[in-house]
């Protein structure tokens, strides 16, 4: 116990143990710049909690002395939500220590996993058990579930198995004033009024902390396709997508759309990466899953390709011929984010649009770029099954890169400005953070801006949870 009149760090010292209250700036460094090193700030102490108590004490502590928080995962986000400010006041929260699984039920088929798992050591864990997680980001290494669940993040599979909301059954919150919010509960049916657990999702670390969660688990795949397409344009992406909904039904799990540029740039800076098919304007990674024994997949996506070819909505496919070579294209399509990271900045968009749009949006977004910035050269890859493209531009040929960062706020209002025309969002799956606060007012209605800050106040009277993130 900490005696009265203590500072903040000898209670937090007190409920955690000193050990796990870093303050030191060496120590403290990794915790206040985020993942592309576009945000940098200062934390009075980085505390990690080993259990849902401690991160209650903690949280109360912190609002004895006014403190604000910052919650942390594993520190993959790409908009600036889990990095403190510049005061050097913030106490960064970090859930590195709650890795228990903490039931798996399967025949309610759930997991119940504490926040700072990694994604990937749900999807073991399920696996241990003859079931399927889908939720896949490039990242599932590093990240956890509670910053899965807090970005309400999407990834590979969203096509068929919808994003992290549409994976949660329950979850466990710690409050702005300590308290615990304990909704773990695994039903699938459960209209007993407003849906609470639904505002932590997505909330991005400004309404309370996430400290566990109660997921959907599936059958897993017994048969796995993974296919790449060439195709001559954007519109033949989106027929292609369409042909194989009515195909493959929802055996159609992942449909990603990569450039000639994007995929350019992924082998550059991965040699050793798959040379299939070389030529062509577009690609789409194809993958396709069976969970009943015994299904004819291969013959099944084999045929419906070979429709798409003598349509002319493809003009060339190749087909993964074992895990590995699977492992391989998809590592392909992973490998961009990180390449565009090693080749220097550019104008990043994570942008959705209804998949009908897209062909529309493309013609009309290039034409007025090009005309703002000739010669700038388009990075568009993507989760096109769920309307998602990531659509960046980077500087001309013989430009600097960090130079052509200048434009960056007038490249990204005519992106945004032509999103809300067709319809679309300006932040698909990677939140709001720092980076798109402005967006928010800008594209939400006045009407959607005054109700978030209803809840916000509701949650958080005092603003101490996350301050500046999102609102
Ligand atoms: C190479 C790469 C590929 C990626 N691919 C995808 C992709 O395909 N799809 C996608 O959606 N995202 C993707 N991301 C983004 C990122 O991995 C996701 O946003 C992920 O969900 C963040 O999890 P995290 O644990 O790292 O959270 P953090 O970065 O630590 O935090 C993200 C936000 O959540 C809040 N937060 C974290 N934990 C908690 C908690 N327990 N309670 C309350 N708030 C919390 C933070 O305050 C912050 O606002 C990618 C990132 C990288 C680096």
């Amino acid at each position: 116990m900490a005696e009265p009149g203590a500072t903040l760090l000898d209670r937090l010292a007190a409920v955690v143990g000193e050990t796990h209250v870093l303050s030191a700036a060496a120590d403290v460094a990794p915790f206040v710049a985020d993942w592309r090193g576009n945000f940098r700030g200062k934390a009075r102490a980085v505390v990690q909690p080993a259990t849902t108590a401690e991160v209650s004490a903690v949280v109360s502590a912190c609002a004895a002395h006014g403190a604000a928080i910052v919650p942390q995962g594993g520190n993959t986000g790409l908009c600036g939500g889990a990095t403190p400010d510049a005061t050097g006041d913030e106490i960064v929260v970090s859930l590195a220590r709650m890795q228990r699984v903490r039931a798996l039920d399967t025949a309610n088929a759930t997991i119940t996993v504490e926040a700072g798992l990694p994604l990937a050591a749900v999807q073991d864990a399920a696996a241990g058990a003859g079931l399927f997680f889908p939720l896949s980001l490039a990242s599932e290494g590093s990240c956890t579930i509670g910053g899965n669940l807090s970005t309400n993040a999407g990834g590979t599979a969203v096509l068929r198995f919808g994003n992290t909301r549409d994976l949660t059954l329950g979850l466990e919150a710690v409050l702005a004033d300590g308290s615990v919010f304990a909704g773990l509960r695994g039903l699938r049916k459960d209209n007993t009024g407003y849906d609470v657990k639904q505002l932590f999702i997505g909330a991005e670390g400004t309404l309370g902390i996430v400290t566990a969660a109660v997921l959907k688990l599936f059958p897993m795949p017994r048969t796995r396709v993974t296919a790449l397409a060439a195709l001559a344009s954007m519109a033949d992406a989106v027929a292609l997508l369409q042909h194989l909904k009515h195909a493959l039904s929802d055996r159609l799990v992942g449909f990603e759309v990569m450039s000639d540029f994007s995929l350019a740039l992924s082998r550059r800076h991965h040699p050793g990466s798959p040379e299939l098919l070389p030529g062509h304007p577009w690609y789409a990674l194809i993958q396709v899953d069976e969970s009943a024994p015994d299904a004819p997949l291969q013959a099944a996506v084999e045929a419906a390709l070979g429709e798409a070819l003598q349509a002319g909505i493809v003009t060339d496919v190749a087909f993964a011929q074992s895990h590995e070579q699977a492992r391989r294209l998809w590592s392909l399509r992973e490998n961009i984010s990180e390449a565009q990271r090693k080749e220097g900045p550019n104008v990043k968009h994570d942008i959705s649009l209804p998949v009908s749009a897209i062909p529309a949006f493309m013609t009309e977004c290039e034409a007025a770029l090009m005309a703002a910035f000739p010669n700038a050269r388009l990075v568009v890859f993507g989760h096109l099954g769920d309307g998602n493209l990531h659509y960046n531009l980077s500087a001309p040929e013989g430009v600097a890169a960090q130079a052509f960062m200048d434009n960056a706020h007038a490249v990204n209002r005519i992106v945004h400005d032509l999103v809300a025309r067709h319809d679309g969002s300006f932040s698909a799956e990677h939140g709001v953070g720092q980076l798109k606060r402005e967006d928010l007012v800008r594209y939400k209605g006045s009407v959607e801006v005054a109700l978030m800050r209803a809840v916000k106040a509701a949650f958080d009277p005092r603003g101490l949870m996350n301050p500046g993130k999102v609102l």
